[in-house]
């Protein structure tokens, strides 16, 4: 049984359609992450889950029961917001402790699991501070924490850590996997971050415009991507896109032409896909155009480079020279060459890599 199950979920505010009927089911222990552009619907879905935004149509459920008419408090669900509303008068432990308290749970079971999480976050040290003695990650530990007391049935995080510095991201990201690791428990996670989507989740839902795209271990998405959407959205810098037709046994654009892959069925007017990591800055390459800017990382880099109307991202080593201005060649790697219909709704075609290469 799914921990959480969308049935073609709707929800509109005033005239605007925003969840366009949402079907999703959430695998017990899962850590499902949602990303999708801003705007989406990502938060709307999570705030639907809690019991905070009533369903225009579709149905909730939560272990196999219907939950479109309960309470929110009755749901069994914690949610975790960016925006840490911890009790600015309570301390740590205080603030901890404040919802089993409110249950009216004895003080020896809230302090012995007050004591418990407080470990687990490595805020034991901290119990007797207010909030405002702590620093950002902190406080969203202690977030977290009170989350966490409650023993929910099902996590939901809202972008919890995007007010925080990228140093400490990174940690609390790792804190995040440690956590689910040890508790097993469902976690359903909105975020705009990729990274924290490719590092975090066991699969990911990508979201436009109030439609599910894609659901998905993560490298299978980035692998495999079922439409253009969601190749662009995935993968830094963007995967290029270029309108192509296919005649005979090559794939034509404006200005280029690259050999169609064996295995490519389809005919007619397409486009091609290439991440910028699958396309090099070479001596030779069937892509040419001139260089607009460079992003040099370390050791390699990017080039953007203009080819008529299109700005292709391409990887080029350390030593070698790439300026703008500078006329380059762009050859694609091996066999990288991804393939979709001509408006970009469906992927005929990917690379053929091994699992998690
Ligand atoms: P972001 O990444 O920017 O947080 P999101 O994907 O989480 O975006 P939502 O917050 O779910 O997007 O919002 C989706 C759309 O619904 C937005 O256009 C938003 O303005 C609109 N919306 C959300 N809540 C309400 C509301 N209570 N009344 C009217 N419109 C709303």
């Amino acid at each position: 049984m799914p921990a959480v199950e969308l049935k073609n979920l709707r929800k509109s505010f005033g005239d605007n359609l925003i969840v366009k009927g949402v079907d999703l089911a959430v695998e017990p222990g899962e850590f499902l992450v949602m990303v999708g552009p801003s705007g989406c619907g990502k938060t709307t879905l999570l705030r639907l889950i809690a019991g905070l935004e009533q369903a225009d149509a579709g149905d909730i459920f939560i272990e196999g029961s219907r939950v479109n008419d309960v309470a929110p408090r009755d749901r069994d669900v914690a949610m975790v917001f960016q925006s840490y509303a911890l009790y600015p008068h309570l301390t740590v432990r205080e603030n901890l402790a404040f919802s089993l308290t409110l249950r009216k749970a004895s003080k020896a079971s809230v302090d012995a699991r007050v004591q418990e999480v407080a470990a687990m976050l490595e805020l034991s040290e901290l119990l007797e501070r207010k909030p405002k003695a702590l620093s950002g990650g902190q406080r969203q530990r202690v977030a977290m924490g009170r989350a966490i007391v409650r023993q929910p049935k099902v996590f939901l995080f809202d972008e919890p850590l995007s007010n925080l510095d990228t140093a400490l991201r990174v940690q609390m990201r790792g804190e995040l996997a440690r956590l689910h690791q040890r508790m097993r428990t469902t976690m359903i996670y909105v975020t705009h971050d990729q990274v924290e989507a490719m590092t975090l989740a066991t699969r990911v839902a990508v979201f436009n415009k109030g439609a599910l795209q894609q659901l998905g271990a993560p490298l299978e998405l980035y692998n495999r991507p079922a439409n253009q959407f969601v190749a662009q959205f995935l993968g830094s810098p963007s995967m290029n896109v270029l309108d192509a037709q296919r005649e005979g046994g090559m794939l034509r654009g404006e200005g280029f032409e690259l050999s169609a892959p064996a295995d490519l069925q389809s005919t007619g007017a397409l486009r091609v896909g290439l991440r910028p990591q699958d396309l090099r800055v070479a001596e030779q390459g069937p892509l040419t155009g001139t260089v607009d800017a460079v992003e040099r990382l370390g050791f390699d880099g990017f080039a953007f480079v203009r080819m008529n109307q299109a700005l292709l991202a391409a990887r080029f080593d350390g030593d070698q020279q790439v300026k703008v201005g500078d006329t380059v060649h762009l050859a694609p790697l091996g066999d990288a060459l991804h393939v979709f219909t001509a408006d970009g709704s469906s992927a005929v075609r990917a690379p053929p890599r091994s699992p998690g290469a």
